[in-house]
């Protein structure tokens, strides 16, 4: 993410910010093509619908209700239910960042007809403990989010359950976002769908049988030699999604150093859409040495580790081919 300065009195603000805490003044993020910009509310600037429910701060669309990143949800929890827009807020507030960098990427976010693509249902447990979950998951260009994530309590105990050492919002929708566009730019492209399972393996190993039988057996014993996480191990598709969150973690993550002045002299670009185009292998040393120090700080100071991952060769060379993916893909397609 890139630093941000209020329209009005050239405060510092952030992303997510509605109203500037030293001025007052109300905020509107406008996305553009590769990028946007804050101006000041006002006459000339629609709000989104969401903004009073939802504190969204993008601009609406010309002539309709809602911004160009609440169009992408078509499922949002019973609001009448304590708390429910509270953890649905917290969602949209990660998944307006997500459609920012991924139209920074240059990543198509609409389908064949223009209508916006992938959708997102947010939705909630039945209040009836013996109904099925919600499960978080992608299916066919939908993005279902189970509510409870966002609360953090629940999230941490899912986390300590599953052994896993990272769990988060950000997280959960750059991994599902990956099988998305894996659908989009990968499953119809004969050549690059041979790239890609040259790299990660043949993806027609059957899904169901791969995943019951990683929750059943544990994780090779090997994993962390070849992925980058041991849910990654579990099938072709996994180990694809859990590397383009990767891509996204270090691209964004980097940005974001960058514009703290956080990485020293590197000759890096300073923004994840330039980034895009510098080898992963150049990338990776700049970002172990920035995960390095941000682990000690974060220790020094009992929080979890910041970036609790090993980026081996073989990992690094999976990241590689999904920066060069949506690098090849994300040219002349002009995101959001
Ligand atoms: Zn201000
Ligand atoms: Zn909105
Ligand atoms: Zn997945």
């Amino acid at each position: 993410m890139q630093r941000f300065h209020c329209p009005a009195c050239a405060s510092e603000i952030w992303f997510h910010n509605t109203d500037c805490l030293q001025c007052g003044a109300g905020l509107l993020w406008r996305p553009e093509a590769g990028g946007g910009a804050f101006v000041q509310t006002g006459p000339d600037h629609a709000t989104c619908a969401n903004r009073a429910v939802i504190r969204c701060n993008w601009e609406a669309m010309a002539g309709q209700r809602l911004c160009r990143s609440c169009r992408h949800t078509t499922v949002v929890p019973d609001l009448s239910v304590p708390g429910n827009d509270v953890k649905w807020a917290r969602f949209e507030t990660d998944k307006r960042a997500l459609l920012a960098l991924l139209g920074a990427l240059g990543l198509p976010l609409g389908d064949a007809e223009g209508a916006p693509s992938p959708r997102f249902e947010f939705r909630a447990d039945p209040m009836d403990p013996r109904a099925p979950r919600v499960l978080t998951g992608h299916a066919d260009g939908v993005i279902t989010l189970n509510i409870a994530e966002a609360d953090d309590a629940e999230r941490e105990r899912i986390r300590s359950e599953m052994g896993e050492p990272y769990r988060s919002l950000p997280g959960h929708l750059r991994h599902e976002v990956a099988h998305h566009f894996w659908q989009v730019l990968v499953q119809n492209d004969p050549q690059r769908l041979q790239d890609i399972r040259a790299v990660f393996g043949d993806d027609r190993a059957d899904y169901r049988e791969a995943l019951a039988a990683h929750y059943r057996n544990g994780p090779r014993r090997d994993w962390a030699q070849f992925y980058v996480s041991a849910y990654a191990s579990s099938h072709p598709w996994e180990d694809f999604a859990e590397s383009w969150a990767h891509v996204l973690h270090l691209l964004d993550g980097i940005e974001t150093a960058t514009a703290y002045g956080l990485l020293g002299p590197t000759g890096l670009p300073s923004n994840a859409g330039a980034l895009l185009g510098v080898p992963m292998k150049r990338l990776a040393g700049p970002w172990i040495d920035l995960s390095i120090a941000l682990n000690a700080v974060n220790a020094a100071m009992g929080h979890s580790s910041f970036y609790p991952f090993v980026l081996r060769p073989p990992v690094i060379a999976k990241l590689e081919a999904i920066r060069a993916l949506i690098s090849q893909a994300g040219q002349g397609t002009g995101g959001l």
